[in-house]
């Protein structure tokens, strides 16, 4: 039989007592539920006004100067910093990976000098993904990023701020497997847009395995980054390992989070080069990697940087 429900609850008029046996009623308190708003919801609002879009219920907002773009890049040794998301209050040591926001909301919007910093997670929480707009602002930080930042070629020359070659390929493609499944949402897929030079092609994605015979160097391409994709970046370790089935998953990139992605590789490289493991390695355990995935991911971090002055390789 159903229990029935004293609605609202009387107070107790007694002492609490209790009892064995099994209670025929039940008594509800009325509890008036208040949805909170969500303290990021704000500086979700001035993330949009900041790249020029418009909030609901808001005027229209003025084309920024300069177009905020979002730099995944490697902390300088030298420089751990503070997160910008509201309430994280850890650090972001140096070595990690972060998001710089450039140019930074509190800063000059003339000028790509200033950035705000967050944690790959932090950041995620507060610009939609899912949002082609937001997706295409993406960039890696690399040889062919940095003045885009407002760097000078004497700040990444030894490597600073640059990301290794595994987080650039990881990047690039999770982007790209993204934005095919969002224009695909949308109903705009176009297979010609996304569409690559054979020769392009095999180099992305058949560089580093067994059976691959390159054919030559693609137009358009210098020699020194032709080198980079055939050899530092290949994806391939023979026929054993292919970084994107590693991290990404293998036709599961738009299904991932950038975030879980990203710590996927951090976790692989600490794993691979005998580094401390952190709190969250302890937690999950560590990833398992076949010797070949252990040279692999060595490779893999390696970081090219940018050909200018006398490091340039002429071709
Ligand atoms: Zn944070």
């Amino acid at each position: 039989m159903a229990p029935s429900i004293a609605y609202p609850a009387s107070p107790p008029q007694t002492p609490i007592s209790f009892s064995l046996k099994p209670q025929k009623s039940i008594s509800v308190d009325v509890v008036e539920i208040i949805e909170e708003e969500d303290p990021l919801d704000n500086e979700r609002a001035r993330l949009r006004r900041h790249l020029g879009l418009s909030n609901p219920n808001e005027p229209p907002c003025e084309t920024p100067q300069i177009q905020p773009l979002f730099f995944i890049e490697r902390v300088p040794d030298t420089k751990g910093v503070t997160c910008s998301l509201p309430g994280c209050t850890q650090g972001i040591q140096h070595g990690d990976l972060r998001f710089a926001l450039n140019p930074g909301m509190g800063g000059d919007t003339w000028f790509r000098s200033s950035s705000d910093y967050y944690h790959i997670p932090c950041f995620s929480t507060l610009a939609d993904f899912t949002n082609p707009t937001y997706l295409n602002l993406i960039h890696p930080l690399t040889r062919h990023t940095f003045k885009h930042r407002g760097l000078k070629p004497s700040s990444v020359l030894d490597g600073s701020y640059l990301v290794p070659c595994g987080v650039e390929r990881l990047i690039l493609e999770w982007k790209y497997t993204r934005a095919i499944a969002l224009d695909k949402r949308d109903g705009v897929y176009d297979e010609n847009l996304y569409r690559l030079d054979p020769s392009v092609h095999d180099l992305l994605y058949k560089a580093g395995s067994a059976g691959y015979w390159p054919e030559g160097r693609p137009a358009g391409l210098d020699q020194y980054e032709y080198y980079v994709l055939l050899k530092m970046c290949a994806v391939n370790e023979g026929d054993g390992w292919n970084l994107f089935e590693q991290f990404l998953g293998k036709g599961e990139g738009e299904g991932r989070d950038l975030s879980e992605v990203l710590r996927g590789w951090e976790r692989g490289f600490r794993l691979a080069w005998g580094r401390e493991a952190d709190n969250e390695d302890r937690k999950e355990g560590p990833p398992l990697l076949s010797p070949t995935a252990v040279r692999a991911i060595r490779r893999l971090s390696a970081i090219p940087t940018p050909q200018v002055g006398f490091n340039r390789l002429y071709c």
